[in-house]
């Protein structure tokens, strides 16, 4: 195993370098004052200090409960496992599944590959088209591995989402062959034009469904959630006791506070969506006006923007473009086998405008 490139670059570069490469949120849209006077309110309990229950506070997970319900994916509190940020989801269930093949999409989420490495899953890579996976081979891996990590909505790192066929096929798939699907869906709330309905809705038997807060509020709370059928959670349980007791009691207060105002969270989700996809037009104007030989598709929601050069080692290129002070994530960290490609993932979200245009350029004079 090796470090994540990203993490490592983010600890080597200083704060004159351009970064589209970590896949940090915008902070300008965090709520602060909203989140300091949640914080405020907090305090005078004293429970909130105190160890508490492993799978979460329950007020937290019957609001996160009553979101999915309201989208057409009936669930309760007890569906739900509190989480130490989603990464942590993925690392129970990694555990869970240790040493299991295991079908992703390729390319595919640094982090979890990482994880998956760690805990001896052996990872059977299919191609993920611009809808979603190639079903054929989805469906001949699947068959195989009954175990599957996904990511339908605007993938790290391709920004792809799946159709509502695919969707359809994949559940289909799972279900016929009885297995089990992860479906990872932290960038689902960042939509451009429409939210994408779960694959896990029509497999609640044979799902775990990762969801982030973020992405979506501040991800230093480090909140995330499992949601699952309530016997495949018990399975899980002992492993997140094992980890660490139970999250961050402090963060799980301050966000179900924060939530308690229903229409203030939304109307912040609708705020950071018309950024986001300002940042992403501005992103795409900027790269066909100096590197119109990125050949890349145009995201429709999400953090990233994909793409690649033709007959460039995007590797070798980084290298240059960290001497210029500009970096980016080259594609071959997102593959099995990490054979040097021409694909690069951009992070639009963090920069600003200036900066956009300014580390474009200079990617250019690199070239
Ligand atoms: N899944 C995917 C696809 C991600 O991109 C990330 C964050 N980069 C995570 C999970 C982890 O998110 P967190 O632990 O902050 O919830």
């Amino acid at each position: 195993m090796k470090r994540s490139f990203i993490r490592e670059i983010l600890e080597s570069i200083d704060e004159t370098t351009i970064s589209f490469a970590g896949g940090l949120p915008s902070e300008k849209l965090f709520p602060v004052e909203d989140i300091k006077t949640a914080t405020m309110k907090i305090f005078d309990n004293p429970k909130v200090f105190q160890y508490g229950v492993s799978n979460g506070i329950a007020e937290l997970r019957e609001k996160i409960a009553a979101r999915y319900t309201k989208e057409g994916f009936p669930t309760r509190k007890d569906n739900i496992l509190i989480t130490t940020g989603s990464q942590q989801g993925m690392y129970i269930l990694a555990k869970y599944f240790e040493s299991k093949d295991i079908t992703i999409e390729e390319p595919s989420y640094l982090g979890a590959m990482n994880i998956f490495r760690l805990n001896h899953l052996n990872m059977k890579g299919v191609e993920l088209e611009n809808n979603g996976v190639n079903i054929e081979k989805f469906n001949e891996s699947f068959k195989e591995t009954k175990l599957a990590y996904l990511i339908p909505d605007f993938q790290n790192p391709s920004a792809r989402t799946y159709s509502d066929e695919k969707r359809e096929q994949i559940a289909r798939i799972v279900s016929e062959e009885d297995g089990i699907l992860i479906e990872d869906s932290p960038y689902s709330e960042l939509f451009f034009d429409k939210k994408n309905t779960s694959i896990s809705v029509k497999i609640p038997k044979n799902s775990f469904h990762l969801g982030s807060f973020s992405k979506t509020l501040v991800p230093s709370l480090r909140i995330g959630w499992i949601r699952a059928d309530e016997k495949l959670l018990q399975s899980l349980m002992i492993i997140k006791e094992s980890i660490d007791l139970h999250s961050c009691g402090i963060s799980q207060y301050i966000l179900n506070e924060y939530l308690k105002d229903e229409e203030k969270y939304e109307k912040h989700l609708q705020d950071i969506r018309d950024d986001y996809e300002k940042k992403a037009n501005f992103f795409c104007e900027q790269l066909d006006k100096y590197l119109p030989e990125f050949k890349y598709e145009k995201p429709k929601g999400g953090m990233f923007l994909y793409g690649s050069f033709e007959g460039i080692d995007s590797f070798a290129l980084v290298q240059k473009c960290i001497e210029k002070k500009v970096v980016y994530v080259p594609g071959n960290q997102f593959y099995i086998d990490k054979v040097p490609n021409g694909e690069i993932r951009f992070n639009y979200t963090h920069s600003t405008f200036e900066q956009i245009e300014k580390g474009i350029q200079l990617i250019k004079s690199c070239l």
